[in-house]
Order: structure tokens, then C-alpha cells, then sequence
């Protein structure tokens, strides 16, 4: 049985885990290249750190075999970077997801779910759209179920009410489980969590989140 790790921050030498990390190069450019599969993206809270010659970094990095896809990238209303300033570098990261045909990319959303859907209608962007830590309500789920949207989760479902109803409600083919940042809870406990909550064997749950990254990476 294979997990996957669909978005991490600090992976671990772990038995049977594919992991997809988020290489946090405009973080911190000393970081060296994660092993493995993972993303890059200008984050929200890293733009005033980045270069003004980040988008020719980030597209020398995705050439790389190892980088599956763009992210995180998003929007984010609690951060303290212009949110216009915000909305013209995502605008820039999803033309540059489109020439570069990424067969998907990794969004960083905080209460700005309406905006992200406004720049999807504008973008051309032909790829999959995966919603890290998704904490959007019913209502956003369904808005965003227009477009070719998954949906990841993770340690929210030991402590969000919100975001352990939400997981029901999402399609198990359009759901990832991930670690993110934080290291209170490992993805085996998160996928424990999640196949207690979906009353899914985990083995079957396991099965089901490979296919969708086979789906995804198309
Ligand atoms: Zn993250």
C-alpha cells in the first residue's frame, strides 16, 4: 500500500510514502532541491521576497524532471502583501503554468475562494487545479467542482468540525490527503483519520488517492 503525501513541507524518510514536496525556493533559496517529486511556486507571503527576475527562476526550476507542478500559489486575505500585488503574480504564474502545459498546479487560498474562481475563468490554464488545506464552505466546493478542481486535506480533520463534514461531501476522485507544514500529525494518521471519517478501508482509500494522482499528473 502506497500513501501519498500530496503536500509537504518537511518530508521523511518514510516506508511506502510517495511524497510531493513543496519546495520552498523563494522562501529561502540556500534551501537545497527537496528529493523526489515536487512543486514550485511564488507563494503569496514570499512575493516581496522574490527577485524581480522570479518568474525566469521558477521556470528554470520546473524544467527540472523532478518538479511535477506549479505551487503553492494562490491568494491569501490574512497575509500582509498588497492583495492586488497578490492577484497580478498569480495572474503571471497561471500563463506561465499554461505555456509550460503543468499538468497541474497547487493552490494557497485564504477567504479569497471567489477570486481564485474569477482568475480560472479569465486563465486559459488547460491543467488540474488542486486546492491545498482546502477550508472552503459548501457553497465555494460546488463552485469550484466547474472547474477541473481536487481537494486536499489534512490535519484539519482532527481539528476542524467544518473540515471533517467537508470531506464527506467532496468526491473520494477528486480528494488528496497531505501533511503541509506542521508536525503534529503524520500522513498515516491522517489517512487513518480520513478513511474513519469517508467509513473507508484504508487500503481502498490508499488505492483510490493513487489513481487520482495518475489522473492528475495526465
Ligand atoms: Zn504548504
Amino acid at each position: 500500500m502506497t500513501l501519498i503525501d500530496f503536500h509537504t513541507h518537511n518530508p521523511k524518510a518514510e516506508k511506502n510514502v510517495f511524497h510531493v514536496t513543496n519546495f520552498d525556493y523563494f522562501k529561502a533559496p540556500s534551501l537545497s532541491k527537496p528529493k523526489g517529486s515536487y512543486t514550485i511556486g511564488l507563494h503569496p507571503w514570499w512575493i516581496e521576497k522574490a527577485g524581480s527576475n522570479w518568474p525566469e527562476e521558477l521556470i528554470k526550476i520546473y524544467s527540472d524532471f523532478y518538479c511535477v507542478g506549479i505551487g503553492e500559489i494562490g491568494l491569501d486575505r490574512k497575509c500582509m502583501v498588497d492583495f492586488e500585488k497578490q492577484k497580478k503574480v498569480f495572474a503571471i504564474q497561471l500563463e506561465i503554468a499554461k505555456k509550460l502545459k503543468s499538468p497541474f498546479i497547487v493552490i494557497h487560498c485564504v477567504r479569497a475562494y471567489n477570486d481564485i474562481i474569477e482568475h480560472l475563468k479569465e486563465s486559459s490554464f488547460e491543467g488540474n487545479i488542486v486546492f491545498h488545506d482546502f477550508a472552503g464552505n459548501e457553497e465555494e466546493l460546488k463552485a469550484l467542482m466547474k472547474f477541473r478542481c481536487f481537494f486536499s486535506l489534512g490535519w484539519r480533520l482532527y481539528k476542524s468540525e467544518k473540515v471533517q463534514e467537508m470531506i464527506k461531501k467532496i468526491p473520494v476522485g477528486k480528494l488528496f490527503l497531505e501533511t503541509d507544514d506542521q508536525l503534529d500529525y503524520s500522513i498515516f494518521e491522517i489517512y487513518h483519520r480520513a478513511s474513519e471519517l469517508l467509513n473507508i478501508e484504508q487500503e481502498k482509500l490508499a488505492k483510490e488517492l493513487v489513481q487520482n494522482y495518475e489522473i492528475l499528473c495526465q
